[in-house]
């Protein structure tokens, strides 16, 4: 039986650290998350992050903007953050409505304030083995591994999945941590084998249930990153935790596995985006 990875206490720890950190700041870290429209699971996860960022007493403020909210308009809502002394991490959440070009909007925000690490230059410093600020979500599992004592050096790692918010940042911080990756995507040959192969798994396809226990190596670790919303309402992972964590040697839930990280991560982020910009 696998042992499991518990997302929540690990990133209960992290947030209370965050806390500490900030408290001996002479300043406080200011998050500005901008909502453009009124789509119902932005409006939670904006609302969770405005709370996380208040509890760890980060100025925090959210920016909600009607939906036909042109992109000028919210080119120039970017420019008065980026020249806002005082806002040390800006969040654009997506989707934004389809009249705006989220490239766009994602290259109009300063670099050194960019905390979700979308903007070209954090893209590619993390493709040059040089991070500055890493998308949340890869950041947490990399640290989540790190808290279950799982070290990657020199480990078969599979990413399923290279999207550019989840696989391919990831898939770059586990070769940084010395990983043999391999990414595996809907086009990938016998995926059952690819995933065979890995002593670390790590599942970011939005596919409910699709990895099996008869694709996991015995012993291997899991980190399940999918969410998905299960017909009966309930949250399920991209893998069948069933027959999973028979297999497994160390496995995250769905909930209670990578997603508290993402959060965490994203308040760590704004606390390294003041630091290095307040000196
Ligand atoms: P995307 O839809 O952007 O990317 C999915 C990736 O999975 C694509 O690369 C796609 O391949 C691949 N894929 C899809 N179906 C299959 C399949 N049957 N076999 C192999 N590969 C497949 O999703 P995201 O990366 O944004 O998110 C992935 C999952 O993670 C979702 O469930 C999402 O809800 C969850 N998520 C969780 C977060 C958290 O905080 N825990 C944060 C962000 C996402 P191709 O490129 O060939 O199309």
């Amino acid at each position: 039986m696998a042992r499991l990875i518990d997302g929540k206490a690990i990133a209960a720890t992290l947030r209370a650290e965050v806390a500490a950190r900030a408290a001996h700041l002479s300043y406080r870290p200011g998050l500005v998350v901008v909502l453009v429209g009124e789509d119902a699971a932005s409006s939670v996860y904006v609302r969770n992050k405005d709370r996380a960022a208040t509890a760890v007493g980060f100025d925090s403020r959210t920016i909600k903007l009607a939906a036909a909210t042109s992109e000028p308009e919210l080119l120039a809502v970017i420019e008065g953050l980026n020249n806002d002394q005082e806002v040390d991490g800006i969040l654009v959440q997506l989707p934004l409505p389809p009249h705006i070009a989220t490239e766009a909007i994602i290259r109009a925000i300063d670099p050194a304030k960019d905390v979700d690490g979308f903007h070209p230059e954090n893209v590619a410093a993390l493709a040059l083995g040089k991070p500055r600020l890493v998308p949340c979500t890869p950041r947490g599992v990399m640290l989540l591994l790190g808290a279950a004592g799982i070290d990657p050096r020199g480990a078969r790692a599979t990413v399923l999945g290279r999207s550019n918010i989840v696989g391919r940042p990831l898939a770059a911080l586990l070769l940084a941590a010395d990983a043999t990756v391999t990414i595996a995507h809907s086009r990938t040959r016998d995926l059952a084998a690819e995933c065979r192969r890995a002593d670390i798994l790590i599942a970011a396809v939005g596919r409910p249930g699709l990895v099996q226990g008869s694709w996991i190596a015995p012993g291997a670790t899991i980190i399940d990153v999918g969410i998905n919303r299960a017909p009966d309402g309930t949250l399920v992972g991209d893998v069948d935790f069933a027959s999973a964590i028979t297999v497994a040697g160390a496995i995250t839930p769905v909930p209670g596995g990578v997603g508290p990280m993402t959060i965490a991560c994203l308040l760590d982020n704004t606390l390294l985006a003041a630091a290095a910009r307040r000196g």
